[in-house]
């Protein structure tokens, strides 16, 4: 029976940290400010943002919330983007996605200054990440290893398996772990024989967004199993990617809930720690 990763307990330790450093820059006349842009009335990114600005309340850290109608122009927009880059009290700044259709999230992402991008989705933070000299990494990505760190489990020289491709997590996911040295690879809907290539992994990491996708035929017995999913089961209960029958197979899984997801927030602050240090030295 695998070990659970208890991403509510590290996630809370990370948050601890976090409120301690905001408390020595709040001392010191700097507290740390995140702006967080909200346009429309989706009600799953109304809940994250309300989870952001409770978190960042717990932490110390000031938010201020800006709500934009639905039918916001790219031009508003883009207007109050450019008016928290030049706030000197916001160090982050957060655009909540997806946007309404209308506007264009790759030009709002690409206004936010690099140096206030705490999601790390502006090409500038990508391309450094890329490097492996960065400030900011992505928050969900930055979580799992994060969890892995905080387990004691290193992935040095270990195959990793990464399902999913997206920019937000697959990407920067695979290159987290390259640069501790795992010899990586990324599978995506167009990957043949996934089942083989998962069965080969050590450490496996799914974000396709699809309840119970990675059954226990596909996973190595002991192996790391990271489930970021976030999705609906038939029930309407809240599930990952991963079929909970995994648990009889692998040595470590990460629940859900409570595994990747609280990490994600905890690491929104953590950057936004960063942020301002680094706009305040
Ligand atoms: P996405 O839809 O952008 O990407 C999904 C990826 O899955 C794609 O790259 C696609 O190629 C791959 N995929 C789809 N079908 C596949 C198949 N049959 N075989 C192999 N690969 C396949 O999604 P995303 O934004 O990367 O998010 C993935 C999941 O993670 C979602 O459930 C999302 O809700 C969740 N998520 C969780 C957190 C968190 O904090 N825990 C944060 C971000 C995203």
């Amino acid at each position: 029976m695998a070990v659970k990763i208890d991403g509510k307990a590290i996630a809370a330790a990370v948050r601890a940290e976090v409120r301690a450093e905001a408390e020595a820059m709040t001392k010191q006349g700097n507290t740390p400010g995140l702006a967080v842009i909200l346009v429309g009335d989706d009600p799953a990114s109304r809940v994250y943002v309300n989870n952001k600005k409770k978190a960042c309340a717990e932490a110390g850290i000031y938010s201020e919330e800006f709500t934009l109608p639905a039918e916001t122009t790219q031009e508003e927009l883009l207007a109050l983007v450019e008016e928290l880059n030049n706030r000197k009290d916001i160090h982050g700044i957060l655009c909540q996605l997806p946007l309404p259709k209308h506007l264009d999230d790759k030009a709002v992402i690409a206004a936010i200054s690099p140096e206030k991008d705490v999601d790390a989705f502006h090409a500038a933070n990508v391309g450094h990440i890329l490097i492996g000299d960065y400030t900011f990494l992505p928050c969900t990505p930055a979580g799992v290893m994060e969890l892995l760190h905080r387990t004691d489990i290193s992935v040095e020289g270990k195959q990793c398996v990464v399902i999913g491709r997206s920019n937000i997590v697959g990407k920067p996911m695979a290159m987290l772990l390259l640069h501790e040295n795992a010899t990586v690879t990324i599978c995506h809907s167009r990957t043949q024989n996934l089942k083989e290539v998962c069965r080969g992994a050590d450490v496996l990491v799914a974000a396709v967004g699809r309840a119970g996708f990675v059954t226990p035929d596909m996973v190595k017995p002991g192996a790391v199993v990271i489930d970021v999913g976030i999705n609906r089961n038939a029930e309407g209960k809240l599930c990952g990617d991963v079929d909970p029958a995994v648990e009889e197979v692998a040595g470590y899984i990460t629940p859900v809930p409570g595994g990747v997801g609280p990490m994600t927030i905890a690491m929104l602050l953590k950057n936004t720690i960063t942020a301002a240090k680094a706009l305040t030295k």
